[in-house]
């Protein structure tokens, strides 16, 4: 988007007022939760009736939140809701704490980056430009035409200070002609993706060393001029903050860019494909490498996911369990997990030797059901056999 002074100060105020409604809410949430624990017997709840009507009495008793647009504020309420059932559903399964989602927190006015969303009573497009409750107008740099009427919009600021609008719009399945081809999937540190296929195998690019070595740069620089408890940041520490996270965005979208073609790339050539349902486990002793390599795996399956669904294939994820354990020939299980050294599996049940990585491709496609496992050495139609075979 390009922001006039006058409409960035207009969103500002807009996103203040948002932000205000927000933690209002995690106050209500928090009080309620602490009501029911200490009232088994009479408990309140916090759904979007309560929180509407909050918002409602707050408009009437507060000028200043009246000045704001109402479909932003709404819409605020509306993402809480979202948030917060999202977390009570997560601690109802049950999960282990890592993979739940937290409860919303408080948006601090120093480290939250403005965020609005509009529903359709909330804007209107109107000769390339984005009009706003509010009267707020923005003129938009478009990346690409819009293919439908957009059912909401996000306006946004990033950690390097520019703004952008993203549109929601309803789109069709766009089909692509068939192959007759599968193919396995499996993601690793060294190669980002080894497939059931030589020629669609994924290296990982090796975007984070350089800026590896300049991010440690930027965190040093940080750790050094860290203000102290209470005070403002000095101009050095947020120069050093920009510096990283612009080098952060870069490579972020470095990411994208080549897990998109590649995942083009895939999509073109196979009707089916079976994922590892790879999940990053955030410890926190992992190595800097580790987490480039995570990053990496997150954003080119998120990439293949998307353009399957935009062109309709069948795409099967794959739970990650013993699949570096199974032979992909005869799905017997070893006895034990191979160890990380160990390049090539070796299967004592039916003797077939096969890169460990290419294996474990293999096993995606057969647990996929996408072919069966060959028994007694036989093996499955050529059209689908792995060269690692
Ligand atoms: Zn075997």
């Amino acid at each position: 988007l390009r922001v006039s002074s006058t409409a960035r100060t207009a969103l500002i105020a807009e996103w203040d007022r948002c932000r205000w409604i927000w933690n209002e809410c995690v106050a209500k949430s928090r009080q309620i939760h602490a009501h029911n624990r200490a009232h088994p017997d009479d408990k309140l709840t916090c759904g979007p009736a309560q929180l509407d009507k909050m918002l409602t009495e707050a408009r009437a008793k507060l000028p200043w939140l009246r000045d704001g647009a109402s479909v932003p504020q709404q819409q605020t309420i509306r993402d809480f809701g979202t948030a917060r059932s999202r977390a009570l559903k997560d601690i109802e399964k049950r999960l282990p704490i890592r993979q739940r989602a937290g409860m919303p927190r408080v948006k601090k006015k120093r480290e939250a980056l403005p965020t609005l969303n509009y529903t359709t009573r909330g804007f209107r497009l109107k000769d390339g430009r984005l009009h706003l409750a509010g009267g707020i107008v923005l003129t938009v740099v478009w990346s690409r035409d819009l293919l439908a009427a957009p059912s909401s919009v996000r306006v946004y600021r990033d950690s390097l200070g520019h703004w952008y609008a993203s549109f929601v719009v309803a789109t069709e399945v766009q089909p692509l002609p068939a192959t007759g081809r599968v193919l396995g999937v499996d993601w690793g540190v060294k190669e980002t993706a080894t497939t059931t296929s030589d020629a669609h195998d994924l290296p990982h690019a090796q975007y984070g060393k350089t800026a590896a070595q300049k991010l440690a740069r930027y965190q040093r620089m940080m750790a050094r001029r860290k203000p102290a408890r209470g005070q403002a940041a000095s101009k050095g520490y947020r120069q050093a903050q920009a510096q990283a996270a612009k080098l952060h965005k870069k490579v972020t979208r470095q990411r994208q860019d080549t897990a998109r073609k590649w995942a083009k790339r895939v999509v073109r050539d196979h009707d089916a494909l079976a994922v590892e349902d790879f999940r990053p486990k955030f410890l926190a002793k992992t190595t800097m490498a580790r987490k480039a390599a995570d990053a990496a795996i997150g954003a080119t399956k998120t990439a293949l996911i998307e353009m399957g669904r935009k062109h309709g294939r069948d795409i099967r994820l794959v739970h990650p369990a013993h699949t570096t354990m199974d032979c992909a020939h005869c799905m017997t299980r070893a006895k034990h997990a191979l160890p990380l050294s160990e390049r090539i599996y070796t299967c004592t049940a039916c003797g077939v030797v096969s890169p460990r990585d290419k294996n474990s491709a293999r096993v995606m496609l057969v647990r996929a059901g996408l072919i069966p496992a060959s028994v007694e050495g036989v093996r499955p139609p050529g059209a689908l056999l792995p060269e690692a075979a």
